[in-house]
């Protein structure tokens, strides 16, 4: 998939969009889900243009990669849930459920997130 630059998280990196923001440097930006599924749901995402996990995956830049997996425990931390845990995931595409086609990875937490998948 062509990635598109008029989705809501490509205008929120542009400053186009207000995020509550939880962290930020110059590769990856961390904000407040707007409909939380979970006391505490955020939504990790690169700032570089790509449409999910299989494209990161595949094309990212190593330095990107590790700005990416190395502000997960700075944002569990910021939010106060490195210790108690929390849920990382993303969805891909169509059977994954993917809405935005911006790579995100949603952390919840705060409180139980129950099983995996019902
Ligand atoms: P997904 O179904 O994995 O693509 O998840 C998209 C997520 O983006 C949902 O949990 C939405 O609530 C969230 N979302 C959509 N628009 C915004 C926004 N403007 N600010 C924060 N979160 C948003």
């Amino acid at each position: 998939m062509t990635y598109d630059p008029g989705n809501i998280f490509a205008k929120i990196i542009r400053g186009e969009i207000p995020p509550k923001k939880i962290y930020e440097d110059d590769k990856v930006l961390a904000f407040h889900d707007i409909s939380p599924k979970k006391k505490v749901h955020a939504l990790i995402i690169p700032k570089g243009p790509y449409v999910d996990a299989t494209v990161f995956g595949e094309s990212a830049k190593e330095d990107e990669i590790v700005a990416l997996v190395r502000a997960v425990p700075k944002v569990a931390e910021a939010l106060g849930i490195k210790e108690s845990g929390y849920r990382l995931i993303t969805n891909i595409g169509a059977h994954g459920h993917q809405e935005v086609p911006h790579l995100h990875f949603h952390m919840l937490g705060g409180e139980p997130v129950g099983k995996m998948v019902e």
